[in-house]
């Protein structure tokens, strides 16, 4: 077990213990030296899921909380479930299974308020929404602004932070907006999938070296990510679950502990109010 002598989060990952390596992948962030992980569900239709209803996305969320409960086991701090319903389901919905842009909103903020159901009795920190990073017609846009300003003020409601999948972007100024215009702080607000500089929201970076140091050089709140999938038809999709920890160690290296605490406590806790230093043991 590598101890790197922080905290080590990975701010947004899929475990998928049913088809991927889910709880394996777990031990291989922790040997390397990671403590804490926020895993967010995988989407519905790759679970095979096709939702109805937003009671339907139960099962979705409870393999996450599951896989969660058994990630605690193993790693030296904690595990906690991001809950969401994915923004391309809009394109599954209108395209394959004849829902107008409308009735495809509908469904997923009815997702979403079960989502948040989750986070408000404690199986949950946080919520996931967003809108498609391809073209899509005005309508289905308009719909998918719809649902993930529904998420904004079930994070408000709530008091929990939305992650966020978006069009490839840095600047999300105008989401941050509409964050605050619902009472929901916009450094709550995060952009997964980030590069290292966002205007808007906080960037949780995707862990290559690049990004990094440009998050590093801004000198703002950021968070760590890897994205891995957890897909077996995948395998080199995504970064791995050792990647996080890696980086780490080679932030320590090029001198960027205040980065590092950045990433691995002070954002952590602004965002969603987590302690990655009261809750990671010895
Ligand atoms: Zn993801």
């Amino acid at each position: 077990m590598n101890d790197l002598g922080t905290p080590v989060l990975d701010d947004h990952l899929h475990l998928d213990p049913d088809h991927g390596r889910g709880i394996e992948a777990v031990t291989d962030f922790a040997r390397s030296g990671g403590t804490h992980l926020l895993v967010v569900n995988k989407p519905s239709w790759l679970l095979g899921v096709e939702a109805e209803s937003g009671d339907d996305f139960r099962t979705v969320f409870d393999t996450t909380v599951d896989v969660v409960e058994r990630a605690n086991d193993i790693l030296r701090g904690r595990a906690w479930p991001v809950l969401g319903v994915h923004p391309g389901l809009v394109s599954k919905l209108v395209d394959d299974r004849g829902f107008s842009p409308a009735g495809a909103r509908d469904l997923m903020q009815a997702g979403l308020e079960v989502a948040a159901e989750y986070v408000a009795d404690g199986g949950a920190v946080a919520l996931k929404s967003g809108r498609p990073h391809y073209d899509v017609t005005d309508e289905v846009w308009s719909a998918s602004n719809a649902v993930l300003r529904r998420a904004l003020e079930l994070g408000a409601e709530t008091e929990c932070a939305v992650q966020l999948h978006t069009e490839a972007t840095d600047d999300l100024t105008e989401v941050g907006e509409w964050a605050e215009s619902v009472g929901l702080p916009s450094e709550r607000v995060v952009k997964h999938y980030a590069g290292g500089e966002l205007a808007g929201v906080t960037p949780s970076v995707m862990s290559d070296k690049d990004r990094l140091e440009r998050a590093v050089e801004r000198g703002e709140p950021f968070l760590m990510e890897t994205d891995f999938i957890d897909d077996p038809d995948r395998p080199g999709a995504v970064m791995g679950p050792k990647t996080v920890p890696r980086r780490v160690s080679w932030m320590q290296e090029q001198g960027y502990d205040e980065a590092i605490r950045t990433a691995h406590v002070s954002t952590p806790e602004l965002v969603y109010g987590l302690d990655t230093e009261a809750t990671l043991s010895d």
